[in-house]
């Protein structure tokens, strides 16, 4: 390994919102097509800045079942994380390096319309959910609401 892959990969994972707290939890489904949240949802007001969570390459801007969606190619954990509905900045090609800023959050487009970000992670397959938080560190203060 490279010093730049090294940096590369001992980079800090950030939440895509500084603060936000989390609406809704990961919860996988337990079939390939069944009911689940496959991802996390972060508090947002509509024109949330939203930041790229880690290093790697824009690999998907665009609407995805009326979703504006983003979607970043991270090489060294061979994932890819989605944000979701993002009014992008970026295109397709860039690369980016965590904590840069994607575009905002969105008023229509899934369920987070004009509440909450929607962040997935996937890989290596192409239905490998996995969990966001579980790569996101301490230090981007990842805060849960209180169950109501
Ligand atoms: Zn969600």
């Amino acid at each position: 390994m490279n010093l730049i892959a090294v940096a590369l990969a001992t980079a800090a994972w950030l939440a895509p919102i500084p603060g936000a707290l989390v609406e809704q939890d990961f919860s996988p489904p337990t079939k390939a097509w069944g009911a689940g949240h496959r991802g996390v949802d972060f508090e947002a007001d509509p024109g949330t800045e939203v930041l790229a969570i880690g290093s790697g390459e824009v690999i998907f801007v665009g609407e995805i079942a009326g979703k504006p969606v983003v979607v970043i190619d991270h090489p060294t954990i061979g994932l890819r994380s989605t944000y979701e509905p993002v009014t992008a900045i970026v295109e397709v090609g860039q690369e980016v390096r965590s904590g840069d800023p994607l575009g905002e959050t969105a008023e229509t487009g899934g369920h987070c319309a004009g509440h909450c970000l929607h962040l997935g992670l996937k890989g290596p397959g192409k239905n490998d959910y996995r969990n966001p938080l579980s790569i996101i560190t301490h230090g981007s203060a990842v805060l849960k609401a209180p169950k109501t």
